[in-house]
C-alpha cells in the first residue's frame, strides 16, 4: 500500500502495536502523523517506568508517577486507539492478533505489526522461588515488594522472640546488576534513615540487607573498576555483599546459596527481592515457530537488522524481545527499535527502501544511594555525587508526562535532602494483587508447555 492508495480511500494501513512499554510507546508516538490507523494493546492500562520500579517498592514515589495511563500519554494521538487486553495470539498467516478482556476475546486484523511485549522475571528453572522472592517487573510487584518490606518491620515489633525478630529484619536480594544494587541501596536508606525514631521496640537500624550474586562482580555492565568500586561503597553502607554465590534454595524464611568451593551456606531472611534475570515474553515462541527459527538463551526472537522477524517484513518484532546483535535489554533500544520500526512503515507507504537500525549508545547508569551514583557512557565512567546528579537530570528528562517530572522531583527532595518516605502504606489489594500474579506466572508456564524458561 503506497501513500497514494491509502489517500486514495482503499482503506487506511492498519498497524497494531502489541505491548506499550517504552518500544511500544515510542513507536506509536513516532506514527503521530502518519497516515496509518493504530491500535495499542496492552495488558495494563499503564505504560510503566520499569528503571524506578525500586523506588516505589522502597516508599520514594507513587505509583501513579512512574505508570501513567496509556491513553492519557497518547490522547493527542489522534490515529491512536488504545485497547487494555491480553494479547494471546499473533497468527502471522492470517495477520492478526487475539487479545483477551475479562474473558471475552477480539480478533484484531493487521497490515503491519510491532511486537514489544518485553520480558518477564526469570527464576532459572526455580519457579518454586517466585513465592517467597518477589522480582520487580510491574506495578503489582512494586507494591508487593513494598508491602513485605514494610510490613516485615512492622512484625519485627512485635515479636517476643528475638531470633525470629532478626530474620524478620534480614532483607535478601538476589542479583548485583543495577536493579539488586538499587534495591540493595535503598532498603538500606530506608532502615538508616527514613524509618528511625519510628519504632519503640527495635531498632530499624539493625536490619541486615544482604545481596547475592552468583557472578564474580558487583554491576558486571559498568566494568571491573566500577564494580569494585560499587561493592566498596555498599558495603560501607552496611549491605553485605556476597559474590559467585548461587541461590540454590529457599523458604518462607530462609535461603541458601552454594559457593565456588562445593560448599553451601543458609541465612535466615524473611523478605527476599528477586532481581536476578528475565525472560523473552511467551509470545516470542509463536513468532519463532512462525518464522521457523528459535528463541535465544533469554527467549528473545532473533530478527533482521531491521527489526523485521525472518520472512515477515510486516512483523517487527522491538525492545527487549528482540534479539539483534549484541544489543541488550534496556529501554534505550526499546525506544530507538520502537521508532525505527514506525519510521520503515511510514517510508515503505512512500515507496522508500528499507534500513537497518543504527543503534545510538547514550551509556547506562544507577544509583547506590543518596547522592552515590554510576553512569557509563562510551569510554567516560562517572561515580559518585556526579554520577548521581547525572542519573537524575537523564531520569527527569525521561520520565514521562511534565506533572510526573515536578511531582518526582519534589519526592526525592523529601526523600534525599531531608529523611522521609511518603509512600508506606500496606494495603488489602496486595493480597488480591499476589494472586493475579500469581494465577498470570501460571498461565504463563502453562504456555510455555509446563517448561522453566
Ligand atoms: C526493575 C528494572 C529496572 C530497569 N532499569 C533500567 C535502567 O536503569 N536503564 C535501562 O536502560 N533499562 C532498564 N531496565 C530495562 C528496561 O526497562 C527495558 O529494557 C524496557 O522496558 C524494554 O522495553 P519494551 O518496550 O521492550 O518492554 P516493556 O517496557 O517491558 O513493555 C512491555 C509492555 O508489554 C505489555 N505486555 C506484555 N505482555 C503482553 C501481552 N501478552 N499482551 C498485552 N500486553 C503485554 C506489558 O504490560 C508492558 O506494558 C530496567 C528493567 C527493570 C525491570
Amino acid at each position: 500500500v503506497t501513500r497514494a492508495d491509502a489517500a486514495r480511500g482503499a482503506g487506511r494501513h492498519r498497524v497494531v502495536i502489541v505491548g506499550c512499554g517504552f518500544g511500544g510507546l515510542f513507536a506509536a508516538r513516532a506514527l503521530k502523523r502518519a497516515p496509518v490507523d493504530v491500535t495499542v494493546i496492552d495488558r495494563t492500562n499503564h505504560h510503566l517506568f520499569q528503571p524506578l520500579l525500586y523506588q516505589v517498592a522502597t516508599g520514594i514515589l507513587s505509583e501513579g508517577e512512574i505508570a501513567p495511563a496509556i491513553r492519557d500519554v497518547l490522547r493527542r494521538h489522534r490515529n491512536v486507539r488504545v485497547r487494555m487486553a491480553e494479547v494471546t495470539t499473533i497468527d502471522v498467516g492470517a495477520r492478526t492478533v487475539t487479545s483477551v478482556q475479562r474473558g471475552e476475546e477480539r480478533t484484531t486484523p493487521y497490515d503491519s505489526l510491532i511486537v514489544a511485549p518485553g520480558t518477564h522475571t526469570s527464576y532459572f528453572g526455580h519457579d518454586e522461588f517466585a513465592q517467597w522472592a518477589i522480582g520487580l517487573k510491574s506495578i503489582d510487584d512494586a507494591l508487593e515488594a513494598r508491602g513485605r518490606i514494610i510490613e516485615a518491620f512492622e512484625l519485627a515489633e512485635s515479636e517476643p522472640d528475638p531470633d525470629r525478630r532478626a530474620t524478620l529484619l534480614t532483607f535478601a536480594v538476589i542479583g548485583a546488576g543495577p536493579t539488586g544494587v538499587e534495591m540493595a541501596g535503598q532498603i538500606i536508606e530506608l532502615s538508616r534513615r527514613a524509618l528511625r525514631h519510628n519504632f519503640r521496640t527495635i531498632d530499624p537500624a539493625a536490619a541486615r540487607v544482604l545481596l547475592f550474586d552468583a557472578g564474580p562482580a558487583v554491576l558486571p555492565f559498568f566494568g571491573e573498576r566500577i564494580g569494585a568500586k560499587t561493592e566498596r561503597n555498599l558495603s560501607r553502607l552496611g549491605v553485605e555483599v556476597h559474590l559467585g554465590a548461587a541461590v540454590t534454595g529457599m523458604d518462607e524464611d530462609s535461603l541458601t546459596i552454594a559457593l565456588g568451593d562445593g560448599t553451601s551456606e543458609t541465612f535466615a531472611a524473611h523478605t527476599k527481592v528477586w532481581a536476578a534475570g528475565v525472560t523473552g515474553s511467551s509470545l516470542g515462541r509463536q513468532l519463532a515457530a512462525a518464522s521457523g527459527g528459535t528463541l535465544d538463551r533469554l527467549g528473545r526472537v532473533p530478527v533482521q537488522d531491521d527489526c523485521t522477524l525472518p520472512g515477515h517484513p510486516e512483523v517487527f518484532v522491538i525492545g527487549d524481545l528482540m534479539a539483534l546483535g549484541d544489543l541488550p535489554g534496556m529501554a534505550e533500544v526499546a525506544m530507538q527499535s520502537g521508532r525505527h520500526a514506525a519510521r520503515t512503515i511510514v517510508a515503505r507507504l512512500d515507496g522508500k527502501p528499507d534500513t537497518p537500525l543504527h543503534y545510538r549508545d547514550l551509556g547506562s547508569m544507577a544509583t547506590i544511594s543518596r547522592f552515590s551514583g554510576v553512569a557509563a557512557i562510551g569510554p567516560v565512567r562517572l561515580t559518585g555525587f556526579v554520577g548521581w546528579v547525572l542519573w537524575l537530570v537523564v531520569h527527569i528528562t525521561f520520565l514521562t508526562g511534565f506533572k510526573n517530572r515536578v511531582s518526582a522531583l519534589a519526592r526525592w527532595t523529601i526523600s534525599f535532602v531531608g529523611r522521609g518516605r511518603s509512600e508506606r502504606t500496606i494495603t488489602v489489594q496486595q493480597v488480591l494483587a499476589r494472586q493475579a500474579v500469581a494465577a498470570r506466572e501460571a498461565a504463563e508456564r502453562a504456555a510455555r508447555g509446563g517448561q522453566s524458561p
